[in-house]
């Protein structure tokens, strides 16, 4: 049979070459692995194996949680790991798929792309069946978890190069009932900050999968810098216990920072992009401001200086709005294109 143009010919529309050991049909908790084909130089029939927990009990809400998609990041990891292990599948209502490392190869490198094929997992989704270790594990989310759950919840750190203050973030979407949704799960979330963001590029992200769908997509940036703090774990542990609150899987109201007499979850926004400053140079980069401080548009806000020669001035780099610090480059060095940082708005009401 010949396919027309832009048909895949039936004979190839195979499924994911990725399995898993999950009973989808199964009640109770089942802790097992996603497992992708790798035949390489050190086993020749081997596999990449992403350990997998699956909390069943009856119909309700069908929710993927997922860290380490970057391998550098260790909120997500940590906290999946825990609620994986702490849950009781009795007190829950639906399904819960919670995948703490959804990159194994990247975290055990503690590197933000895998080594095995150096893609960056955010930004190979959709994936292919039939492209790297990466993509494969990115087709198999796509074609066989999504279409599983309502809503994806994807916590991310800065990781080694950058650092934030820590924040649950959505994008603009264009449906109001979408939007709704999503944003009830950012605020339940409640993290120090919940941001609507527009990025810098979202080509190849699980996000826009997601959203494509019509379903909730919720993502953090907790923190950063390649590590965590006691603080941010227990942001993301409680923040994914809020939401499982807020969407009916849990038993019992979120508990929120307010109820907790801290400071309530603080509305931002990134809308445009000059809520980032992009480095022209290599060289040692200055911040000359700290997260949370509040800049002004046209004010300095970093330097960055050359390291082959001295008696140079150093490159300078200015707010583009006035706002808030809310990220930063990490370390102390910059390369041209490197976000230094980024700048929200307060926002009246989400
Ligand atoms: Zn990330």
């Amino acid at each position: 049979m010949i396919a027309n143009e832009g048909e895949t010919p039936g004979f190839l529309q195979k499924p994911p070459r990725v399995t898993s050991s999950i009973d989808w049909n199964a009640e109770g908790k089942q802790h097992g692995y996603i497992s992708a084909p790798y035949s390489a130089n050190d086993s020749a029939w081997g596999a990449v194996r992403v350990p997998i927990t699956v909390i069943r009990n009856g119909t309700g809400p069908n929710v993927l949680f997922t860290g380490g998609n970057h391998g550098d990041e260790y909120e997500g990891p940590i906290a999946l790991k825990k609620l994986a292990a702490s849950i009781d599948p009795a007190s829950i209502r639906g399904t819960a798929i919670m995948i703490p490392c959804l990159n194994p190869p990247a975290v055990q490198v503690g590197a933000r792309c895998s080594p095995l094929d150096g893609v960056n997992m955010n930004r190979a989704f959709p994936g292919q069946r039939t492209g790297s270790i990466t993509e494969m594990l990115c087709h198999y989310v796509s074609y066989v978890l999504l279409p599983r759950v309502e809503a994806v919840i994807d916590i991310h750190s800065g990781g080694k190069t950058l650092d934030f203050i820590p924040f649950a973030a959505m994008h603009y979407l264009n449906d109001a009932e979408q939007f709704e949704r999503t944003r009830g799960v950012v605020q339940a979330f409640d993290a120090p900050i919940s941001l609507i963001i527009e990025e810098l590029d979202t080509e190849g992200m699980i996000d826009g999968v997601v959203e494509e769908s019509g379903k909730v997509f919720m993502f953090t940036e907790l923190s950063g810098g390649g590590t965590t703090t006691p603080e941010t774990v227990q942001i993301a542990e409680q923040g994914v216990i809020n939401v499982m609150n807020h969407l009916g899987m849990l038993e019992g109201e979120p508990n929120t920072r307010e109820r907790r007499g801290e400071q309530p979850s603080r509305v931002m926004a990134t809308p445009d992009m000059n809520s980032y400053t992009i480095s022209d140079e290599t060289g040692l980069f200055e911040c000359l401001v700290t997260l949370g401080d509040n800049v002004e548009d046209g004010q300095l806000i970093g330097r960055i200086h050359s390291i082959e020669k001295t008696g140079l001035e150093p490159g300078l780099y200015y707010a583009n709005r006035t706002g808030t610090l809310i990220g930063r480059h990490f370390p102390g060095l910059a390369r041209p294109g490197d976000c230094l940082a980024v700048i929200g708005i307060d926002q009246e009401e989400f």
